[in-house]
């Protein structure tokens, strides 16, 4: 009798602990979906030249902010799975401690990895089979700074799952892991804000970074620039916009003190 309230009650602690973890990160990543998505907002108004497409947004920015609130629950979900797991032990391999060289080193190999792992998931949605998830976050042909999460849960599940999975084979940090959440979620409100502002060399041709224009083409023309961090796997599939290095210069010409900008 003792023993299975002692189970019982490690249960419900254990319940307690990742409800309360899941929260946490609930309440930070609507902070970092609403502070990153009102500065850049500000930004863009401040550089009308900077917009990619002439076309107006066809969804209405609330419904798409409707939608990423929904959606980050699942992210959260996902996040807080991932850590509770290594905290708890049931990972392959305990992480390493953290350090002045294993938080950039794990840092870099998990952006690596889940641009990677972003890519297949991404190509996998265009297929006929999973199209119906992923169908939710194109409607948005010409992407704002809030379409970021917006899509379904199914969608936000192959991209994030990465988080709840990873921890099982890379010994990573949980503070590297969660720098890299904030860094996904900040990069990806810049990649669908519609404007650009980072163009520079190191976002072309042969460099593997990319700049909003990528993203912001994959909501154009569909079929082109799967990626999420990087332009590799795109580079060697031949899956990069024809237009999207030109595009590149373009927009570095109109930054002031280049040609005139
Ligand atoms: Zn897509
Ligand atoms: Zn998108």
């Amino acid at each position: 009798m003792q023993f299975m309230e002692l189970v019982e009650n490690s249960f419900f602690n254990g319940l307690l602990e990742f409800g309360l973890l899941t929260l946490a990160i609930y309440a930070a990543s609507l902070a970092v979906l609403f502070v990153t998505g009102s500065v850049i907002s500000k930004l863009n108004l401040r550089h009308p030249d900077r917009k990619i497409q002439q076309r107006q947004p066809s969804i209405r920015e609330i419904d798409d902010i409707k939608s990423s609130v929904r959606q980050l629950v699942v992210t959260s979900l996902c996040l807080s799975a991932g850590l509770f797991s290594q905290y708890q032990g049931w990972v392959l391999i305990e992480p390493v401690e953290l350090s002045w060289w294993s938080f950039p080193l794990f840092f870099l190999i998990s952006v690596l990895l889940h641009d990677t792992w972003f890519y297949w998931g991404h190509r996998l949605l265009h297929t006929k089979t999973f199209y119906r998830f992923h169908s939710p976050h194109h409607r948005s042909v010409t992407p704002t700074v809030w379409s970021n999460d917006a899509g379904h849960a199914v969608d936000t599940l192959f991209a994030h799952s990465y988080y709840a999975l990873i921890v099982f084979i890379l010994p990573i940090p949980a503070l590297a892991l969660l720098a890299h959440r904030l860094f996904d979620q900040i990069s990806a409100a810049v990649g669908h804000c519609g404007y650009e502002h980072f163009a520079s060399f190191t976002a072309r041709k042969p460099w593997p970074l990319l700049c909003t224009v990528f993203h912001d083409q994959h909501h154009q023309y569909f079929l082109y620039n799967y990626g999420n961090y990087f332009s590799v796997w795109d580079r060697l599939l031949g899956t990069v916009h024809p237009t999207y290095d030109t595009r590149v210069k373009e927009f570095e010409r109109i930054y002031p003190g280049k040609n005139g900008g």
